[in-house]
């Protein structure tokens, strides 16, 4: 039987979550970053010369579905994110971007924060 998320999964399983294969390497990704809770990888469609994807292993389908007991793991990711800037000589310039519901530009359902860098990024995103 296939266990179903109780948060919103966009009609998918766990178990065909793109993002949740990549954390289990069933899926092929460059993965620059990884611990007990967290995987960071490049993005297949890179929109900046940096353009790196940080996600939780457990699978939280977006920002929105967080709840408090996932305060400590967010603040993981952030901080990961940061560290792989200075890793990838980001330097300070750098943006990360969470995008929440399809109407924002979410197109994957597992929590993930863009991580881009090398150019000049313009403000408001659009
Ligand atoms: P979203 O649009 O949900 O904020 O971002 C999803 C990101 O995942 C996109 O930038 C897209 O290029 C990236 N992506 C989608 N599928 C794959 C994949 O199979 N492998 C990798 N490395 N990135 C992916
Ligand atoms: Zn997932």
């Amino acid at each position: 039987m296939v266990y179903l998320a109780t948060n919103e999964m966009m009609g998918e399983t766990m178990s065909e979550c793109i993002f949740c294969k990549i954390a289990r390497r069933e899926l092929q990704s460059q993965i620059v970053r990884e611990d007990d809770q967290a995987v960071a990888f490049r993005d297949a469609n890179p929109q900046a010369p940096t353009h790196i994807l940080v996600i939780p292993k457990r699978h939280i389908s977006s920002l929105a579905e967080a709840s408090e007991q996932d305060g400590e793991l967010l603040g993981h990711l952030l901080l990961m994110t940061c560290q792989i800037a200075q890793e990838q000589n980001l330097e300070s310039n750098y943006r990360v971007v969470i995008n929440n519901g399809a109407g924002a530009g979410q197109s994957v359902f597992h929590i993930h924060l863009h991580l881009l860098g090398g150019r000049t990024f313009h403000w408001p995103p659009g």
